[in-house]
C-alpha cells in the first residue's frame, strides 16, 4: 500500500519500504512507503491547504461525512477485521470488536457536531463578553500497533469534527487497516488534504511531524519513553501536546468479590489482545484468605485459554505483535526464572512444534510470590505474563498497587461500598473500574495520571482539546 497525502496515494520520496510481516505465520503481507522528512513536509503543505476550506464548512457537513465513512467502515467490517488480524495477530473476533469501536467512536463524534460553540458573560460594570471556539489548524496523530484502529478514531474524530486537519502516522508494524480507514474516508467525501498518513519510523516521520513548524497540536500514544521525548521536542514550539501512555494496572481482589467473575475479568484483562493493552490487567493483588482458591481457579482458566492464528476457528490468544516484544517477554522470564523471582504457576514457554514456529507465540503465564523490587511489579509488561501478590488487607493491597510511576487504570473488586469508595479515592489511576477491568466507551473521557500521560481521549473534553478559545469583551 503506498501513503495518502493529499488525496493521492503516493510512494516515499526515497523509494524505500517497510515490510508489514504477519505476526502468527511470518509471512510478508504487504510493504508500505518508508516515510522521510520530505514526506513529512508534504503531508504538512496538504493539511495546511486544506485547512481553511474544512475549517469553514459547518460542523454538521463535516459530521455528514463522517458519518457516511462510518457506515461503509459498518460494511465492510469483517474484511477490515482480517486485515488488522493479518497485520497485528490478535483473534478476530477481537479485531471485529475493533472495529466496531472504531465505528462507535467516529459516530459518537458525529453526534456532537452541534455540541461546541462559546458562551455569553454578562461582565459588572457595563459590559460583557462572549467566547468563540476555533479549531487550531494542522494537527499531529501518532499512534502505536496495539489498537491500531480504535486509537485512529480516538484521533481523528474529535480532530476532523472540530474543523481540524490532520496528519497521522500510523505505527510501522501496523499500517494497512490504518490506510484502508483512510481510504474509506475519502470514498465517503472528505477532501484532498484534510487527512493524511504517514507511514515510517518513529524517529524520523514522528520526530519531523512533532518539530514541524506548522503542526498547532500533537496527539500521541505510545510508551512513557516516546511520550517524554515527543513533549520534549513540542515543547519548543509551544505546542499543545496529549499523551497517552503505557500503564502498570493492579487489580485488587478483596475476600468478599464473587472471585468467578474475578477469575474471568483477570483472564479478560490480562490476556485480551495478547496482555498488549495499555489498560491490561498488569498486577493483581489479593486478599491472602482467597489467594489459594482464586489462584487455582485463575490457572484452570488459564490453561484452558487456546493459542493460535488469530485468523483460525475459536482462538482467545493470538502472538504478540513484532520480535522486540517477543524477545522482551522471553528475556523478562527468563531473567525472574534465573534470579528467583516468583514461581511460575503455568506457563513461561514458547509453544515448541512446527505450528509455533514461525510466529511470535508466548504461553499465557501467571507467576507467583513475587517480590516487590521484581522486574513484574515495576516495568510495562506488555505481554500475557501476570504476576499475583498476597496482601492482608485493602490498606496494603493500595499501597502497593500505587508503587508505580504509572497511573492510568485500576480495578477493585468487592460487594462492600465501604472498601468500594476507599478504593476510588486512594487509588492513584485515571480510570477505576469496580468488578470489572478494561471497558471503554466513546462517551467516557480516557487517560492517566503520573507517567501515564497528559490530557484525556474520548467524551466531550477530548474536543477541547482540538478547539483555541477566544474572548472578546465589550463596553457598552
Ligand atoms: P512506541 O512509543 O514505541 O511507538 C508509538 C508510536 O510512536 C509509533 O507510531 C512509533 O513509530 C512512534 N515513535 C517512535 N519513536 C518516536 C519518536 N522519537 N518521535 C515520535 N514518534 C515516535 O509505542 P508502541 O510500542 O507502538 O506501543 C505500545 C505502548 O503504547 C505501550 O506503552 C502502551 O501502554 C501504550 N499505549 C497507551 C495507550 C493509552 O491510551 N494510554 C493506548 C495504547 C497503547
Amino acid at each position: 500500500m503506498k501513503m495518502q497525502i493529499g488525496g493521492k496515494s503516493v510512494e516515499a520520496c526515497g523509494c524505500e519500504y517497510l515490510d508489514i510481516i504477519n505476526p502468527a505465520t511470518g509471512e510478508l503481507i504487504d510493504r508500505v512507503p518508508r516515510g522521510t522528512e520530505g514526506d513529512v513536509e508534504m503531508a504538512v503543505e496538504a493539511a495546511s491547504s486544506a485547512f481553511s476550506s474544512w475549517a469553514s464548512t459547518s460542523p454538521q457537513q463535516r459530521a455528514g461525512i463522517l458519518y457516511r465513512a462510518a457506515g461503509i467502515v459498518r460494511q465492510r467490517k469483517d474484511e477490515l477485521a482480517v486485515l488488522l488480524t493479518r497485520e497485528q495477530g490478535k483473534p478476530l473476533a477481537e479485531a471485529k470488536n475493533e472495529i466496531e469501536g472504531f465505528v462507535n467512536v467516529l459516530e459518537y463524534y458525529c453526534g456532537l457536531a452541534s455540541s461546541f460553540h462559546g458562551d455569553f458573560i454578562p461582565v459588572p460594570q457595563n459590559g460583557y463578553a462572549f467566547t468563540v471556539k476555533k479549531p487550531l489548524g494542522v494537527c499531529a496523530a501518532i499512534i502505536p500497533w496495539n489498537m491500531p484502529a480504535l486509537i485512529m478514531a480516538w484521533k481523528i474524530g474529535p480532530a476532523l469534527i472540530s474543523g481540524n486537519t490532520l496528519v497521522l502516522k500510523p505505527a510501522s508494524n501496523t499500517p494497512l487497516t490504518n490506510l484502508t480507514l483512510a481510504s474509506i474516508l475519502s470514498e465517503a467525501g472528505l477532501s484532498a488534504g484534510v487527512l493524511n498518513i504517514v507511514t515510517g519510523p518513529g524517529e524520523v516521520v514522528g520526530e519531523s511531524l512533532v518539530k514541524s513548524h506548522r503542526v498547532k497540536r500533537i496527539s500521541f500514544t505510545g510508551e512513557a519513553g516516546t511520550g517524554k521525548r515527543v513533549a520534549e521536542l513540542a515543547a519548543s514550539g509551544m505546542k499543545r501536546v496529549t499523551l497517552e501512555l503505557g500503564g502498570s494496572d493492579p487489580m485488587l481482589i478483596c475476600d468478599d468479590a464473587n472471585l468467578k467473575d474475578a477469575v474471568a475479568g483477570a483472564l479478560r484483562g490480562r490476556f485480551y489482545n495478547c496482555g498488549q493493552t495499555c489498560t491490561a490487567v498488569k498486577r493483581l493483588f489479593v486478599f491472602e484468605s482467597v489467594a489459594e482458591e482464586f489462584i487455582k481457579k485463575l490457572e484452570a482458566g488459564i490453561r484452558n485459554l487456546r493459542i493460535g492464528n488469530g485468523l483460525h476457528e475459536n482462538i482467545d490468544m493470538g502472538p504478540l505483535n513484532n520480535r522486540r516484544q517477543w524477545e522482551y517477554i522471553k528475556e523478562l522470564v527468563a531473567d525472574i526464572e534465573e534470579k528467583d523471582e516468583g514461581r511460575i504457576v503455568t506457563g513461561g514457554r514458547v509453544p515448541e512444534g512446527n505450528v509455533w514456529s514461525r510466529g511470535y507465540f508466548f504461553e499465557p503465564t501467571l507467576v507467583e510470590d513475587v517480590p516487590g523490587e521484581s522486574r513484574l511489579l515495576k516495568e510495562e509488561v506488555f505481554g500475557p505474563v501476570l504476576p499475583v501478590v498476597r496482601v492482608k488487607t485493602l490498606d496494603e493491597a493500595i499501597e502497593k498497587a500505587n508503587n508505580t510511576c504509572y497511573g492510568l487504570g485500576a480495578s477493585i473488586w468487592t460487594k462492600n461500598i465501604d472498601r468500594a469508595r476507599i478504593g476510588f479515592e486512594q487509588l492513584n489511576a485515571g480510570i477505576i473500574w469496580l468488578n470489572q477491568h478494561l471497558k471503554v466507551a466513546p462517551e467516557v473521557p480516557f487517560g492517566g495520571t503520573g507517567e501515564s500521560g497528559i490530557g484525556r481521549e474520548n467524551g466531550p473534553d477530548a474536543l477541547s482539546e482540538y478547539l483555541d478559545l477566544k474572548t472578546v469583551m465589550l463596553k457598552t
